[in-house]
């Protein structure tokens, strides 16, 4: 097979890294290498950083209609090369074709089309009294840093740039160097499209290298993060030291907490598995930790346990495959080894517990079964601990209040999601549980509209809607006196 070797994109072009070194990229689906993605250093991320300062003040100064035309345009050509996106993310991560096709990609297409529209929407604030009408304009504020992880990849790199472009900010982004394609062939679009050079450049490489070289860049001037919480906490602290704005997304040990009221047909059933085992359990949403009213919990188990035994783990190509691969080698042991430490601390394995070996194409993939354990203290390491694979927890509780002491037990708080008839009490938990985000009913139905984020270790700042576009401008009041020697 032949290997592609991608390029960075600087000032409108692609280009080598300066020192013209590569990292491997691996299909997770096959363990072997397919591409070379540049190992970029702080010279390609000072060039990167050059290009947008240059390129700032005149996209700044084009008017909100004329931004959203181009990020519609870049949409278009995602759209256009939908399919193709899809296989190329899904070779990339792992994950099935089908969830990139159906999720991934159309996602980044919204984000596009969202910020595009939402800018354009987005009112101003001005308060008057009898002395003085106050004006806040919202400025772009210049260059600024995106880094992205590897679980959603064109979904979260382009959740990021869409409304720092949208607000008038130029870009220097960084995704992650596990799953590089995508943002590659964004590059190659973006050219394509006539984005103007510099607008957006996107520097591949290590998180130590080019993302602390982002984030330590005097010039740049905010920093929108997605990614674990160890790198979260590294980022904060050095932005800190310059003053520089800070949004960290991180990670997460979400419970799913299912009260014995709960309508448990087919479909929500569907729902709380899909909640713990979408995208191998390797989206930062899913729900790790399954709370079942202990009056329901055996009836739930034996029908949960069910479903969770169809699910079919393959090639992520197959149309019929529900889990992929795991996203890369080391990821794939650390969940291996996560499921032997539940083990050791007791924890009974009711379904899966194995690694999964795909004959053909696949035969050296990283593939784990849908795994669900039980009888675990809730303090446990593997009930407090992020594992991001797929891995559920089935924990029985007896009243509400010990279920909501269990949901907060965790330094996470990042989403949660309640399953029950009864709205009072939704409301009820939905306010005394910790989380940013609770679904009642669904898990991960989403409105680009709503506030998006985690609290406690799981993150600071919201993205989404407004709130992104808050993120990527200075607020600046100007106080217009209406009375003379005011
Ligand atoms: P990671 O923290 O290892 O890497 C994320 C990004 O940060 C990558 O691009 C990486 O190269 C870069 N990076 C690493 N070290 C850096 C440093 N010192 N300075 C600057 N950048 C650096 O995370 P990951 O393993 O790619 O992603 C998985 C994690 O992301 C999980 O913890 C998951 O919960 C979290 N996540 C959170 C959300 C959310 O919205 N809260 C969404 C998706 C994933």
């Amino acid at each position: 097979m032949e290997i592609v070797t991608l390029a960075n994109l600087i000032d409108g072009k692609l280009r080598a890294p300066a020192d013209c070194a590569y990292l491997d990229v691996f299909e997770p689906a096959t363990g072997k290498v397919y591409a070379h993605c540049p190992d970029s250093d702080a010279r390609d991320v000072e060039a990167a950083v050059a290009a947008a300062e240059r390129a700032a003040p005149a996209w700044a100064a084009l008017p909100h209609g004329k931004r959203a035309k181009h990020l519609h345009r870049l949409a278009d050509a995602v759209e256009a090369q939908l399919d193709e996106l899809a296989c190329e993310e899904s070779r990339d991560s792992g994950k099935p074709v089908t969830l990139a096709r159906s999720v991934d990609i159309p996602r980044a297409v919204a984000n596009l089309r969202f910020f595009a529209e939402a800018v354009t929407q987005w009112p101003g604030e001005s308060h008057a009294d009898a002395r003085a009408v106050n004006i806040t304009l919202r400025q772009p504020l210049g260059v600024v840093g995106c880094i992205s992880p590897w679980n959603l990849p064109l979904y979260l790199f382009t959740w990021k740039i869409a409304p720092a472009l949208a607000a008038g900010n130029t870009v220097v982004a960084k995704p992650s160097e596990i799953t590089p394609f995508t943002a590659y062939r964004l590059s190659q679009l973006a050219i394509e499209c006539d984005l103007p050079p510099g607008v957006l450049n996107i520097v591949h490489g290590l998180g130590p290298k080019v993302g602390q070289a982002i984030v330590e860049h005097p010039k740049i001037k905010a920093i929108s993060f997605t990614g674990s919480t160890r790198t979260g906490a590294s980022i904060a602290e050095a932005a800190a030291r310059q003053f520089k704005k800070v949004s960290l997304e991180m990670g997460g040990k979400n419970p799913a907490i299912v009260f014995a009221d709960t309508d448990l047909s087919d479909a929500n059933l569907d729902t709380i598995v899909r909640s713990g085992f979408s995208n191998q359990g390797e989206i930062c949403l899913c729900g790790s930790r399954l709370l079942v009213e202990r009056s329901i919990y055996d009836d739930f188990k034996r029908r949960y346990l069910e479903k969770v035994k169809a699910l079919r783990v393959g090639d992520p190509n197959d149309d019929s495959s529900d889990l992929g691969a795991l996203v890369s080698k080391p990821h794939f042991e650390k969940v291996v080894g996560c499921i032997a430490r539940a083990q050791q601390e007791d924890g009974k394995i009711l379904s899966g517990g194995e690694t999964v070996k795909v004959s053909g194409r696949c035969a050296g993939g990283w593939f784990v079964a849908p795994t669900v354990i039980e009888g675990l203290p809730q303090d446990c390491a593997t009930n407090r601990e992020e594992i991001f694979g797929p891995v559920v927890t089935l924990i029985p509780f007896d009243s509400e209040d010990e279920a909501v002491a269990i949901a907060n037990g965790t330094d996470y708080g990042l989403a949660a999601s309640l399953w029950t008839r009864d709205l009072t009490r939704a409301h009820r938990v939905a306010e005394r549980i910790d989380f940013g985000i609770v679904w009642v009913n669904c898990w991960m139905l989403r409105d680009l509209r709503t506030p998006f984020g985690g609290v406690k270790h799981s993150g600071m700042g919201r993205e989404g809607g407004v709130d992104a576009l808050r993120f990527f401008t200075e607020p600046k009041n100007v106080c217009i006196a209406v009375n003379e020697g005011s």
